[in-house]
Parts: C-alpha cells; structure tokens; sequence
C-alpha cells in the first residue's frame, strides 16, 4: 500500500450521504495537486477533495517507468511557479518529478483530501441545485458519490489503461518480447539482447540511449524522422545564478528566460520554418560522424513545430549512434517475423525485445459523461473557452497544458484564474458562471493544429476552439498570463447568475 493511501478520508457511497465540497478536483498529477495547492493559498475557505483513479500521486510521472523516463522540457517551466525546482538537472528525470509533485501534496497536507482508487464515471448538473453529483467506480467495483459547487478537471489529455499501438501484421508470430511504454514489466529482460524501438518521437529518442546502456544493440526504427535537438542537461545560466542567488530569486529568473527562449523559438519556427530547419540539420550534422545520412533520418517532411520538437539531453542520443550501440532505420514494417520485422525495403531487423513506442490514445475529461440537467452532453460539439472551460457547461474547468511549452505554465494559470474565479463569485453573490458564445462571427476550429498522429486520430471527437478570442487557443503563455491572470472576468462572454430556486409547493 502506499503512504499515501494511509491518510485518504473515510469512504463515501450511495449508502452514506454524498461527501459535499465547494471544489471537487478530479486526478491527482502534477495539475491536480498544482490545483490543489494553488486553493489552499488564493481561496482558503473553500473545502475541496481530489478523486484519483489510481493508488498513487503523480499521474503519468508515477505511471511511466521505462528506462531512461524523463521530462523534454526544463524543470524551470515545468516545476511549479510557487516551488521552485531547486536541483541542478533540468531536463530531469521522471523519479525526481514525481519526488517534486509528492513533496509538494505532503508538505501542504493536499495527500490526506485525496480519495484514491476513485475513478470518475460521471457528473450530473442540477440547475435547480447549481451543483454537481459526481460518480466514482472504486477499484472493488463499487460506487461513491460526491456533490460539489465547481468540477475541476486535472485528468491529464490520455488514456491510462491502454497506449496506442498500431495493427502490425504477423506480430502474434514474433517469437520475442514486446513491450509498450506505457505498460513497462517490473523486470524486462533485455541485458546483452538485440532491441528494436518502434518509433521516434519524445519516448523512442529517450529509450534508445538508456536501453543502449545495458542491450547487445538498440535499433530504432522509425516510419519518418522527427526534428531532433539536443540541450544542455544542466542549465547553464541557472547554475551561474546558483552561485550568487538563493533558489527563490533564481526560480523566477530561469524561468522567465526559458519562457521568452521558448517562445522566440517557437515564433522563428513558424514564421521561418527554411531558416529553422537548416540550423535544426546543422545541430545534428554537428553531433554525428561526417557521412552520416543526416538527411535521411532526421530531416522532417513537415516544417519545424507542425509537430512536437524533440529534445534530447547533452546529445545523449546522438551519442550511441556515433558509438554504434544504437543505429536509426528510416523504413516501413511489412511484416513481424518469428525473428524480428521484416522491412518493405527488404531487409529484416533481427530482434529479442521490440518496444512499441507507438503513443498514447488521446482522452478528454478521463472519459467521465457529463450531464446537464439530465441531458447529456456530446463534448465534440462544445467549445472550449480560453482552453479551459466549455461553452454552456457552468461550474467545471479543466487542465490541459501547453503542446509548445511546458504543461505547468498553463496548468499554472488555469489554476489561478479558477481561484479568482472563486473569489468574485463569492463577493458577488453568484453560484453559477458559465461561458456562453454570442458572436455569431466566431467559426469553430480543430482545438489542436498539430499533424501528430496521437492528434489526427482523435481530434474529431474532442471539443472545437473558435476562431476569435476568448475562445481561440493560443498556446502563448505571455497572451494567457495577461487573459487569465490579469483581464477583467467579466468579458461579456463568460455569464454569472445567481441559483434559480424552486418556489417551495405548498400542501393543501
Ligand atoms: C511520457 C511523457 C512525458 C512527458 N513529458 C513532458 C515534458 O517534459 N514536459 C511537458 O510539459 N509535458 C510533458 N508531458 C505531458 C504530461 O502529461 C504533463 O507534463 C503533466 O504531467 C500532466 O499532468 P496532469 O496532472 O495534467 O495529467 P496526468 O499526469 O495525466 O495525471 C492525471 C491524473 O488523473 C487521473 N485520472 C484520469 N482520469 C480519471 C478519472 N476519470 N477519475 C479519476 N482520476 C482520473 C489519472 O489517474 C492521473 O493520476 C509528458 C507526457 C508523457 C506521457
């Protein structure tokens, strides 16, 4: 049993009254306990309790355990803006983020309002009551239920019981082990084995060089390449900045640096995707022997940020290609084979373990159903507001971090705009806000314009952005800190009411 389970609250159940509380967050990783954190300091009357599918903190920084699991974005943008990341890696690895997320629940007592082994079914508005009931399975199959004023949804953007992995003819012949990232066994055995990485985005480029450490050999074998650049483990500015400055004025100092670093990065990216592409190629021309076929295997056909860019650590990937323990295979599979895959150009890569670094199935809200007033609610057809809430849906936000910049920025300011949120609906009197679209000139749009194939397969069924602010989406985390932190609430699109009670019936 984890700890944390120890000090989880009382059961509740449809035999017990519905546990009550002003916000019920649902997921307990780093944005649910962000959430948590940030209601603690901005609204302290508020009561809240946090539902967590699983027996543990941390969401996917707890879930994922392959060798090598790391973040590809700097800890000063990912680590929360109220505790600073004080260790000297920043690209770290998954052990210390989720050290970082845990240490942050216990230290503020966020652990003991967690209900674990709670997953999320469903949640039902009543006008009537301006309330949600909430529905959770618990892991015996039983059921509890809760009632809260705001639903917060922290429930991260993807499946957890099922990674994605692609129809791959003949896999059942394979005579080896296959394993997905998602679902890593407690002891894989691939020491002195021949290992074939299926993929190349973020989880591929990290896995073949810590597999490489202990396999006879590593391939990995991509279907086209991705843009890889490689930075510095440790930064270099912030460890300057050690020397001279505690941790709480060199935190806000990194991390506004690497905010304005990553977003001029992005903007040169979209606005000169020939110059970007060039320096991305020269990087890597730069990192690998001469002759190597650069063009090949890390040339993109899409332009720089039409996809996630990868980041690898001090070149570690390059690394093990110039040492030869590993080597990138640019080639489409044909078919598995009792002793490896079999190539459409021909040739077989022979193999003991293949990892099918494939994805993730994309989930919105962590699949609950939401009811309004009985009705329920088709989220494909809603739309988002500011990226955080949804169109005639009152009293709920959700998390949902940045695709070009760290995750926590958003979750951040999402959590902090829900609290001010909180605080004008008490000053003035209102139990409901709800966001509702009333220019006619604003057109629905795909909520994500990346060409990822985790987002083609399931952008239909996830909510529309619009194409005019609010409800546009702009993945800049300086425009959101002015509309979320700063600009008025009161924007005329996001509507606050007052409870319509019932006259009470009279008995005659
Ligand atoms: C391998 C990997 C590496 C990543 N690296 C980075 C990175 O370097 N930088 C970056 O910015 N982002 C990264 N991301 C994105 C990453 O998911 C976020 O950084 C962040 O961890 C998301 O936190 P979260 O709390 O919002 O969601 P999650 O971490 O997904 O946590 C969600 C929690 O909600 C729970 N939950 C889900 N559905 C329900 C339900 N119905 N009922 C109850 N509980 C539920 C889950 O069990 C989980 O504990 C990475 C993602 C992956 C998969």
């Amino acid at each position: 049993m984890p700890p944390e389970t120890l000090t989880q609250p009382p059961p509740t159940g449809p035999e017990t009254e519905p546990e009550r509380v002003d916000v019920l967050i649902v997921g307990a990783g780093l944005s649910g306990i962000g959430t948590a954190h940030h209601l603690l300091q901005r609204c302290p009357g508020k009561t809240f309790a946090i539902l967590e599918a699983r027996e543990a903190i941390g969401g996917t920084w707890d879930l994922f355990r392959y060798p090598g699991i790391r973040s590809d974005s700097d800890m000063h943008t990912l680590g929360y803006r109220f505790r600073p990341w004080t260790a000297a890696k920043s690209i770290a690895d998954g052990e210390s983020i989720l050290e970082y997320v845990r240490d942050t629940a216990r230290e503020a007592g966020i652990d003991r309002k967690i209900h674990f082994g709670h997953r999320v079914m469903t949640a039902s508005w009543s006008s009537e009551e301006a309330r949600w009931t909430v529905t959770a399975e618990r892991e015996d199959g039983s059921e509890a239920t809760f009632s809260c004023a705001f639903l917060m949804n922290c429930s991260g953007y993807y499946r957890y019981d099922e990674g994605f992995t692609p129809e791959f003819p003949g896999i059942e012949d394979f005579g080896g082990t296959v394993i997905h990232p998602q679902h890593w066994p407690e002891e894989p055995e691939y020491e002195g084995k021949r290992v074939v990485v299926i993929g190349s985005g973020a989880t591929a480029v990290t896995l073949v060089p810590a597999m490489a450490r202990d396999a006879a050999h590593v391939t990995m074998l991509q279907r086209s390449p991705t843009y890889v650049i490689s930075v510095p483990g440790e930064d270099p500015v912030a460890e300057a900045l050690r020397k001279v400055l505690p941790s709480r004025a060199l935190y806000p100092i990194v991390r506004w640096k690497n905010v304005l670093l990553q977003s001029l990065t992005y903007r040169l990216a979209r606005n000169r995707p020939r110059l970007v592409r060039k320096l991305v190629r020269k990087g890597v021309m730069n990192a690998l022997p001469t002759g190597y076929d650069v063009d090949t295997h890390f040339n993109p056909k899409y332009d720089p940020w039409d996809q996630r860019l990868c980041m690898v650590p001090d070149g570690d990937l390059f690394k093990v290609l110039k040492d030869g323990s590993a080597e990138i295979v640019t080639d489409r599979i044909e078919r598995f084979t009792p002793g490896g895959i079999k190539l459409e150009s021909g040739r077989e890569l022979e193999a003991d373990v293949v990892v099918t670094a494939t994805g993730l199935n994309l989930l919105f809200l962590g699949g609950m159903r939401i009811d309004l007033d009985g009705e329920e609610l088709d989220q494909s057809r809603s739309m988002a507001y500011k990226g955080m809430m949804l169109g005639d849906v009152p009293n709920l936000a959700f998390t949902i971090g940045y695709t070009n910049a760290s995750w926590t920025l958003k979750a951040d300011l999402v959590a902090e705009y829900l609290c001010r949120l909180l605080n004008h609906m008490d000053a003035n009197g209102y139990d409901v806000c709800v966001p509702h679209l009333s220019d006619p000139s604003v057109k629905e749009e795909p909520i994500l314009d990346f060409t990822s194939g985790y987002v083609l397969r399931s952008v239909a069924e996830l909510p529309k952005q619009g194409s005019k602010e609010p409800w546009k989406l702009r993945q800049n985390y300086a425009v959101d800190l002015r509309k979320l932190r700063y600009a008025s609430l009161e924007d005329g699109e996001m509507r606050f009411s007052r409870r319509v009670r019932k006259p009470d019936r009279v008995v005659a």
